[in-house]
Order: structure tokens, then C-alpha cells, then sequence
């Protein structure tokens, strides 16, 4: 007669796959300061850790040695697609949505254009492009 479902209590923070999207955040009347990174001017800025020197995206910590002091680089906006997702084919706007490796050895999630947009495949060098809105970071194939 015992039936006990035991649901183990394993609600962690959803992590999701660890890399973080370069979409703005939005947060309509609380500007949560965005942690340094990002795209200002046309340019790409990740950080640096100070102490293992482990190039990161938008993080607070660094996720090698838990440091909080974080120098701003600018990258030089190439990469390599390490994954594609294919989204929006159903409402007639498909999108490739990428995880790209950077040359400065940090990851992040974009959209990239191409045509076709099968082009878009894992292996692909892109470089950093523009969005439809300025704080958007797009990228495009480097042999577009
Ligand atoms: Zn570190």
C-alpha cells in the first residue's frame, strides 16, 4: 500500500545550457544594471577575469575561479557558429539563433543572417553584424 512518490526537490536556478543570450534584457521600469558586456557603438565588449584570465560574456562571476574582478575587452567580433538552432519557420520568419564561439575564447548566443539561411551551419566564421534594434547583436558569414 505504500505509494509515496518522493519528487526530489532539485528546483536549482535553471541554468539552461550556461550560455547566456545576447539578447538586451529588458526590464521595463527597472533597469537593472546589465553587467558589463555587450555591444555599444557598433563595438562587442565581453570580460576578462583578472586572475585565470578566462574570457567571459555577461557574467558577474567568473566561472573558473569565482573572481568578481573583471576587466572589459573589446572583441574583435569574429567567431565560429559552435551550435545553430533554426526558429521561427512556422510563423514565416525563420531565424538562426547561434552559439558562437569567439576569438577571445568567450561564448554567446546570436542571431545570424544569411542567405540561405542554411548557411548558417556549425563551422561557419561570422562576424559581428547589426541588428534591427541598436543594443541587438546579430551576426553575419564572414564570406557573405
Ligand atoms: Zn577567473
Amino acid at each position: 500500500m505504500s505509494h509515496t512518490v518522493i519528487e526530489t526537490a532539485d528546483n536549482g536556478p535553471f541554468e539552461g545550457d550556461g550560455v547566456p543570450t545576447a539578447a538586451p534584457q529588458m526590464d521595463a521600469d527597472h533597469r537593472s544594471p546589465i553587467p558589463a558586456g555587450g555591444i555599444r557603438d557598433g563595438v562587442l565588449y565581453f570580460q576578462r577575469c583578472r586572475w585565470c584570465h578566462t574570457a567571459v560574456f555577461r557574467r558577474l562571476l567568473c566561472p573558473v575561479c569565482g573572481s568578481t574582478d573583471m576587466a572589459e575587452e573589446r572583441s574583435d567580433g569574429i567567431g565560429v557558429i559552435h551550435h545553430v538552432t533554426f526558429v521561427g519557420r512556422s510563423v514565416g520568419k525563420p531565424r538562426a539563433m547561434a552559439i558562437i564561439d569567439m576569438r577571445e575564447g568567450f561564448r554567446l548566443r546570436a542571431r545570424v543572417s544569411a542567405v540561405p539561411l542554411a548557411r548558417a551551419c556549425v563551422g561557419a566564421e561570422v562576424r559581428l553584424g547589426f541588428g534591427a534594434q541598436p543594443q541587438e547583436i546579430a551576426f553575419q558569414l564572414c564570406d557573405a
